[in-house]
């Protein structure tokens, strides 16, 4: 007997998440991350969205991801007597052009809204909400949208798993597949040596490094965000999102974001990419414009594919080895629904549906 059912590789945002589906199912389950810990540094702030890009399409399966997500975010609050995890105040999208005017008006009628996740709004409506927006054609009110508090949340969920039971190990290990009894051996830098029946591979951009999977057609996009303070305090609470986002916290705070670098080395951050965060505070809050201080800056990589979905599924030669990646922007949307349908086809067999597995890219 192995001495864990399932080993799980990152904990960010997919590894808890799957960490835990497998946990629900009675598995026992060990995470294993270098960079993790229960009070470790992290993003200020992201958004869960679900009306996506240019022209504000509702995400893929968003009421399922969405309900999945909030039902976990509030155990989450129970087990760890947290409060601080979200702020559920809504995204506003101000139409900063005709043309975007005129698709967000499509959108509100193209896609299958839930009731009261979504309205139009007038320009001085917007201007009523926040005197600081720039100048718009309207825009829509995304009222289901809220603010994950990143490094609250991911430390709270890590809280929350140890006292789950799953089994946290902040160390840096190796995997190997022991074919002879049909398991895997994790080798600990410690000297510590532990099995797991399955692994699960959840280690975000760190997955272009892994050769079992180096198969997968994924792409890498690094991103900045900047988190200011700005001289008065800030009369506002939603999130906006324009040609960019920005993201309240505190009285004073916000994070704004983000670049899209496709070609780059390493992680650190930029001049060049800080002055492009500028220019998209400044076109969508033009007002704080030299009224804000820079905090911390920080830098990350989104693991994206063509149809912009996650990835998911077992290898096709090594068995009980499974991924869980490709999470692109909507990483907290997509986490748990996903996180689900992976937990339920490894043990019970369900299919996975064909936009998110393995196979579309192994066949
Ligand atoms: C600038 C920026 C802004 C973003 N904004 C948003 C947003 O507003 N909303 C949203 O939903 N998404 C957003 N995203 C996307 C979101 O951050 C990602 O989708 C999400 O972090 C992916 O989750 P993940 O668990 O796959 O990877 P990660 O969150 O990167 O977690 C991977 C974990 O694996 C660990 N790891 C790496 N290698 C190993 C190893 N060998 N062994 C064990 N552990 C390992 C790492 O330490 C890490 O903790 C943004 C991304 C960026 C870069």
């Amino acid at each position: 007997m192995p001495d864990f059912d399932v080993a799980v590789f990152g904990a960010g945002i997919a590894g808890t998440a799957i960490a835990n589906e497998m946990r629900k199912r009675g598995q026992s389950v060990l995470i294993i991350d270098p960079n993790a810990s229960e009070d470790a540094p992290g993003p200020p702030g992201a958004l869960v969205n679900p009306a996506t890009g240019r022209r504000a399409k509702l995400t893929w399966q968003a009421e399922k991801c969405y309900d999945a997500l909030k039902e976990q975010i509030e155990d989450i609050c129970v087990v760890t007597g947290r409060d601080d995890l979200i702020a559920e105040t809504g995204v506003i999208r101000p139409a900063i052009s005709e043309s975007l005017a005129e698709n967000f008006r499509d959108a509100l009628t193209k896609y299958a809204w839930p009731e009261g996740w979504i309205e139009w709004l007038e320009e001085e409506e917007i201007r009523a909400m926040n005197p600081h927006v720039a100048e718009n054609h309207g825009g829509i009110h995304v009222k289901s949208g809220y603010t994950v508090f990143v490094d609250h949340y991911q430390n709270a969920y890590r809280t929350y798993l140890r006292l789950k039971g799953v089994e946290c190990i902040y160390e840096t290990a190796q995997y190997q597949y022991d074919k002879e009894n049909d398991q895997f051996v994790i080798q600990f830098v410690s000297g510590e040596q532990l099995t797991a029946g399955k692994v699960i591979m959840a280690i975000g951009y760190k997955i272009r490094d892994n050769a079992d999977w180096s198969f997968l057609p994924l792409n890498f996009v690094k991103g900045q965000i900047v988190h200011f303070e700005a001289e008065e305090p800030l009369n506002w609470d939603h999130a906006i999102s324009a040609r960019g986002y920005s993201i309240r916290r505190g009285e004073r705070e916000l994070t704004v974001g983000s670049t899209y670098e496709h070609n780059f080395e390493n992680l650190d951050i930029s001049d060049k990419s800080y002055d492009q965060i500028l220019k998209k505070l400044d076109l969508m809050l033009p007002k704080l414009t030299g009224k804000v201080r820079k905090i911390s800056q920080m830098a990350g990589v989104r693991v994206t594919t063509q149809n912009r979905l996650p990835v998911i599924g077992e290898h096709p030669e090594i068995p009980n080895l499974f991924v869980y990646t490709g999470m692109n922007s909507k990483g907290f949307l997509f986490s748990h629904y996903v996180g689900q349908l992976l937990a339920e086809h490894i043990l019970n067999g369900n299919e996975i549906p064909d936009e998110l597995s393995v196979q579309r890219f192994s066949e």
